[in-house]
């Protein structure tokens, strides 16, 4: 290869130009790369095994309930009924967990301002993290100290998204439990939100994004950060520093989760003995938020209505049939779509309700109940799942105005669930 050097007349070199390429910029993106296809594959493995795994607990937790309704109080088995359950419930936690790293549990966006959000759990989260840690949320709203003129909302004070806020407020919540452990010795925590805008150099520069208008959510602590290691490794499934019992290393997955189903992004900025910084951005959107509905309470459990049950798995099905049942609800039991759509049709005007399963062989839950609704369009349905398949709803995510019950359900969750629909307008 020549190089561009140029001599004098003996020979000499006097000039070199030399080209150096910086590829550190190459290096960060191919980092990126890699990182997400980890966390893909680790991913899909986790979001496989959840679903039938909820399955098996929906009817271990359902048939436990049944049992400990039917012991007396001074039965001396009576206790083993109520391990079955509690172990179950943990079981199905930590299938939670996992989906929510996969992103395949079922969100419900709504329209939300981020600041209220986070208003919301301050006093969660100062009872997390302790008296040693100081508690600092800069939102804009608080930074024009309190009174916000009229004006100026929806442009400082509120940070408009789409948005499931159970899931947001979980999310803080495991950044707040992290940022406790990261300052045994006390310290701040400083929660901030800003809008951002990211144009295609923040892109270039940071090897992640997407142009557009965020809302920007930082957490950051004055703990003993941590150094690239770790922090390469953060957010897989179970990966922890922590002693055995103290970390279950899921807490990260599931903010990552979180912010990906979202549409949103996730970095961290941390040297050790400095502190660890979160950076989440969500994609703002214009839309105001919604007026809050005062919540309801429904005391009734139980009812004479005709319900059709449509679920494959049959342990499932026979549980949900026994609960309902005996709630006084009159049951038709369908094994998959297909068989739902006809059932339908045979007793068209008795059905009060319909329950699905949402992932179902032959037809799944939503293409049954479309079929269904050009029959009659005002039917009520629910849907139930623990995950969602891309081809059922985009991203696991049902668009406004479906009923929802996550699987494994609590016999006692459904009888709300089921009584709450059918009371509705
Ligand atoms: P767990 O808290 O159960 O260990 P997480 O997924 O929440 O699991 O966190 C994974 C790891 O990331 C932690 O074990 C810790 O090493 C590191 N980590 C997370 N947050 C912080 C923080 N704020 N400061 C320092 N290290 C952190
Ligand atoms: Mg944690």
């Amino acid at each position: 290869k020549a190089y561009p050097l140029s001599k004098d007349e003996t020979g000499k070199v006097i000039t070199v130009i030399e080209i150096i390429v910086d590829i550190t910029e190459r290096r960060k993106l191919e980092e990126q790369l890699r990182q997400s296809q980890k966390m893909e594959a680790v991913g899909r493995l986790a979001g496989g095994i959840a679903h039938d795994f909820n399955n098996i607990l929906t009817a271990i937790i359902g048939y436990s309930s049944l049992l400990l309704g039917k012991i007396k109080e001074d039965d001396p088995n009576r206790h083993m009924a109520q391990m079955i359950l509690e172990s179950g419930e943990r079981a199905a936690q930590l299938t939670q967990s996992l989906l929510a790293f996969s992103r395949k549990q079922i969100i419900l966006l709504k329209t939300v301002d981020i600041n209220e959000i986070i208003r919301k759990v301050e006093r969660l989260l100062q009872r997390v993290i302790g008296e040693d840690i100081d508690l600092k949320i800069i939102t804009p709203s608080r930074r024009l100290s309190g009174h916000t003129p009229l004006n100026l909302r929806g442009g400082w004070g509120e940070l408009i998204v789409k948005a499931d806020a159970g899931q947001i407020e979980q999310a803080l919540m495991n950044l707040a439990t992290n940022a406790r452990d990261a300052m045994p010795n006390g310290g701040e925590l400083i929660i901030g939100t800003e809008t951002v805008t990211m144009d295609e150099g923040f892109v270039t520069a940071h090897g992640y994004g997407k142009p557009g208008k965020y809302a920007l959510i930082s957490v950051s602590d004055t703990g003993i950060g941590m150094d690239d290691v770790t922090r390469l490794r953060i957010f897989e499934p179970f990966f922890t520093t922590k002693e055995v019992g103290k970390g279950t290393g899921l807490g990260l997955s599931i903010v990552y989760g979180v912010v990906k189903q979202h549409d949103g992004f996730i970095n961290v900025y941390s040297e050790p003995g400095k502190g660890t910084t979160f950076k989440i951005y969500l994609p703002i959107t214009k839309e105001m938020v919604e007026e809050k509905r005062p919540a309801e309470s429904f005391m009734e459990t139980g009812g004479a209505e005709t319900i059709l049950v449509a679920e494959d798995d049959e342990a499932v099905r026979r549980l949900t049939k026994s609960v309902l049942s005996q709630a006084g609800y009159t049951v038709i039991e369908a094994v998959d779509g297909e068989d739902a759509v006809n059932k339908f049709r045979e007793n068209k005007d008795k059905i009060d309700l319909l329950l699905f399963d949402v992932v179902m062989p032959r037809m799944d839950g939503k293409a049954a109940y479309d079929r269904i609704a050009e029959i009659r369009p005002d039917i009520k349905a629910i849907f139930a799942s623990g995950y969602t398949q891309n081809h059922v709803a985009k991203k696991g995510v049902l668009g406004e105005g479906f009923e929802f019950i996550y699987k494994p359900f609590s016999p006692s969750a459904l009888l709300k669930k089921v009584r709450e629909v059918i009371g509705k307008k």
